[in-house]
């Protein structure tokens, strides 16, 4: 890789996406950063319809079926995410230090929680820090050190005894919790496929809900007043009946829930949608999924029933802005995806990018 080479200067001609209602018919990358101002010599013209690189927040680098990879395989699970325009990952728990990511100026830029916190034995084994309610406070801190301003529970998961999903954080600790990432600077969301953690949660002040397929008539208005976010991970729900088979004999009750879960999971999504609770696309690549859909997930979220335009904000723009990076204003680290067609028309456009573009490089 030629990091220290200078990246020549960029053309891209067409349709510049610069946000859901702005668009520009050319911009340039010089210095691997973007400018609307026509600098002199020579460029190198790519054409066709321009996004800002899109957005995996629920994405995991560094993670393998059976816990932390090796940095090659994370390698080319961050490879595949940029194949397929992913160029801003938020990594929602990882067993392995990726930090090397960031000084490669030819991977997608992560945003790391930290490793997951789960209570013991209750997730899947050597992902998390499997840990119990009295040490949350103190994990939670040592995790937002450690992540780039966002931390990740484990909200629910299956109690054995109970054969069914419930909740893992009693609601004092989980605030005690929440309030301690926040007072260092950090967001908070938890993986909930249930709906009994979610109220809790919420009011405890959490940030973000992963999965959140047990919202309801009664939690989706208390997340829209609170204005909490869901990364529905459809592409991973779509799992559940597979997972519900498996689990059937030992936990039918489980199975059963699993199974309404999976069947609801569009009406949840959009109702989530209407009622203004803002949805973003994540894949869930990594711990069991592969790297590389958020194509698909972004379809999911047009056959929920969310406008092509929001379902792309909600990978492009809104996603960005809501992780605190930009778009595609002046001065932005030039990382973009090119694709032949508008991809606002028919979001399946996103399966198939021309160029993809990162600080200002074309990759691949
Ligand atoms: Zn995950």
């Amino acid at each position: 890789m030629s990091d220290h080479e200078a990246a020549p200067v960029l053309r891209v001609k067409g349709r510049v996406l610069v946000g859901p209602d702005e668009v520009r018919e050319e911009l340039w990358a010089v210095g691997g950063r973007i400018t609307y101002e026509r600098p002199p010599g020579d460029v190198v013209t790519l054409t066709g319809w321009a996004l800002p690189g899109l957005v995996d927040a629920h994405c995991h680098v560094g993670l393998g079926h059976q816990g932390p990879v090796d940095a090659a395989t994370s390698e080319k699970q961050a490879l595949a995410d940029r194949e397929a325009g992913t160029l801003l990952i938020r990594d929602a728990g990882s067993p392995s230090d990726t930090r090397w990511v960031d000084a490669r100026e030819d991977l997608p830029k992560i945003i790391r929680a930290g490793r997951h916190i789960a209570r013991t034995r209750r997730y899947i084994r050597n992902f998390a820090h499997e840990i119990e309610p009295g040490d949350l406070v103190a994990y939670v801190a040592q995790e937002a050190r450690r992540g780039d301003g966002w931390v990740k529970l484990v909200g629910d998961w299956i109690d054995r005894d109970a054969g069914d999903l419930s909740a893992c954080w009693p609601r004092g600790e989980v605030e005690a919790a929440i309030a301690e990432a926040h007072r260092l600077g950090a967001r908070v969301t938890a993986h909930c496929f249930a709906e009994d953690a979610l109220r809790d949660l919420v009011e405890a002040g959490i940030d973000c809900i992963e999965h959140a397929t047990g919202l309801t008539e009664d939690t989706v208005p208390l997340f829209a007043e609170r204005g909490v976010a869901i990364v529905p991970t459809l592409v991973n729900i779509a799992t559940f009946p597979d997972l519900a088979a498996g689990g059937e004999t030992r936990y039918p009750r489980w199975s059963a829930h699993m199974r309404r879960l999976h069947a609801s999971r569009y009406d949840t999504v959009r109702a989530a949608y209407e009622a203004g609770i803002p949805v973003f696309t994540g894949t869930d690549a990594g711990g069991s999924l592969a790297h590389g859909l958020i194509a698909e997930e972004v379809a999911e979220l047009v056959k929920a029933g969310i406008p092509a335009l929001d379902a792309l904000s909600a990978t492009a723009w809104g996603a960005r802005r809501w992780l605190g990076r930009p778009v595609l204003e002046e001065g932005a680290p030039a990382d973009l995806v090119i694709y032949d067609e508008d991809p606002r028309a028919d979001v399946r456009v996103l399966a198939s990018p021309r160029r993809v573009v990162l600080n200002g490089r074309v990759m691949g």
